[in-house]
């Protein structure tokens, strides 16, 4: 039920239909919306696909229902499941009751798929450590969940002495909660009001996180922001404590390794380091780890340098404080790309954040001429000059403008601070164009 298109659906296909059984895709989505996850399913496969809406019989006559996340609890069909005796479950629960490999799971409002990112990089880097040298050996790393990777299809290839680094979101960890899961080793990067469209309350969605440390042992890790209320969250566990302000607290030079901009992003990288020395990975490995990783696409993404002009692409931004954070990431002038589909939420931070460092702004989509009037008011309560601002009604000009307004040694920055639906089908159509414009 939900195929989507995040990977988790088309691995269960995989995984049943590889098996041997009949598999009975249904989702609200046309074959249209859902293309490039159908590429992926094999002819051969024994898979009848019931697209563009579901049918109750669906829901009484199957033998397993594997519901996505993003299915809502309170959706009719799963009532008319259980009402069947027809039993739900999960990708990521599937994948839990088989797994035998040691747990790394990573959850956390904000930052999740980069410290998931990261960890995986200095695994790796271990990895062709240990293949080169058998003395220290440490299995191998596998890298799934939330970021967009299905490990089910390969579960039984998982070793016990190998690693398997999770990113768990909110909704994948209110599910796992019916098997009482234990990390070996726990990270939460940091706790905001989040998804609370689907949870309902802060408290909901709270508890759904402390499901990743509620049944750890005292033989578990627990990696916690010592700067956020998670350092407190209850766990049996051993505590260790990561704040990206403490650099010297593990004696590496990050900060010197660390190709990502921004404070945010040390802070990804000093629990990243947390987790890979609770796991005995040397110092050499965490270097190399550190230093090979680029960052993920449309994060705060280097995409090219023009003139002395280095352009940033931060499309996966579509919250104010995001936009805020990849502004502060900087300490060149910046020529900003902000605006986009309005869901009614207060864009006066980025407007303040503007004031301060940006040489210009470019507004996009529906909410540019909103955030054009909350720069002027920041300029003028700040007593500032305040950046250039112009309205665009698409991207090229917009980027050709930001181009011919920077100066040499400037940031230009795509880092909108609301969401793609306006212009885009999402955030990853968006940073691929302004990546493309740039370049051109
Ligand atoms: P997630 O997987 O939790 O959505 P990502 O690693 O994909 O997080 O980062 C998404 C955005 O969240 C980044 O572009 C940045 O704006 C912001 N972000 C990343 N790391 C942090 C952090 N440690 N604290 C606050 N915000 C962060």
């Amino acid at each position: 039920m939900g195929l989507g298109g995040f990977g988790g659906g088309i691995g269960v296909v995989r995984f049943f239909a590889e098996q041997g059984a009949n598999v009975l895709v249904t989702d609200l989505r046309s074959a249209e919306g859902l293309k490039d996850s159908l590429a992926q399913v094999d002819p051969a496969w024994p898979v009848t696909l019931h697209l563009g809406g579901h049918t109750e019989a669906d829901f009484q006559e199957a033998d397993l229902i594997v519901v996505s996340p993003a299915v809502p609890k309170e959706s009719p069909y799963l009532r008319v499941a259980k009402n069947a005796g027809v039993p739900l479950t999960t990708e990521m629960n599937l994948f839990w009751e088989r797994n035998r490999g040691r747990v790394i799971g990573i959850t956390g409002s904000n930052g999740k798929s980069t410290t998931t990112a990261l960890i995986h990089a200095i695994f790796q880097a271990a990895e062709s450590d240990s293949a080169a040298n058998t003395a220290c050996k440490h299995g191998r790393c596998w890298l799934g969940g939330n970021i967009g990777v299905s490990l089910l299809p390969v579960v039984q290839q998982i070793q016990p002495e190998d690693w398997v680094i999770l990113e768990l979101s909110s909704f994948q960890l209110e599910d796992l909660a019916a098997l009482q899961p234990r990390p070996e080793i726990a990270v939460v990067t940091n706790f905001s009001p989040n998804h609370l469209d689907r949870h309902g309350t802060i408290e909901a969605y709270r508890q759904a996180k402390q499901n990743l440390l509620r049944w750890q042992t005292p033989d578990c890790v627990a990696v916690l922001n010592r700067r956020s209320e998670v350092a407190n969250w209850p766990t049996t566990a051993t505590r260790v404590l990561f704040d990206a302000c403490d650099v010297s607290d593990r004696s590496l030079p990050l900060t010197k390794w660390l190709l990502l901009p921004g404070a945010h992003n040390l802070e990804n990288a000093q629990a990243a380091v947390a987790v890979a020395q609770a796991a005995g990975i040397s110092s050499e490995a965490i270097e190399s780890g550190i230093r090979s990783f680029n960052g993920l696409p449309h994060r705060l993404e280097f995409v090219a340098e023009i003139n002395g002009r280095r352009c940033y692409n931060d499309s996966k931004s579509t919250t104010p404080e995001a936009t805020v954070l990849a502004v502060q990431a900087f300490d060149e002038p910046i020529v900003l790309l902000a605006g986009g589909y309005d869901k009614q939420i207060d864009l006066s931070a980025i407007a303040d954040a503007a004031v301060r460092r940006c040489r210009a702004v470019a507004l996009l989509g529906q909410t540019g001429p909103q955030l054009a009037a909350l720069i002027e008011t920041a300029a003028r309560k700040a007593n500032l000059a305040g950046p250039i601002c112009r309205c665009f009604e698409s991207l090229e000009p917009a980027v050709a403008w930001s181009l011919q307004v920077s100066e040499s040694g400037d940031v230009v920055l795509l880092s909108p601070g609301c969401a793609s639906y306006d212009w885009f089908q999402n955030y990853v159509e968006r940073g691929e164009a302004f990546a493309k414009l740039t370049k051109r």
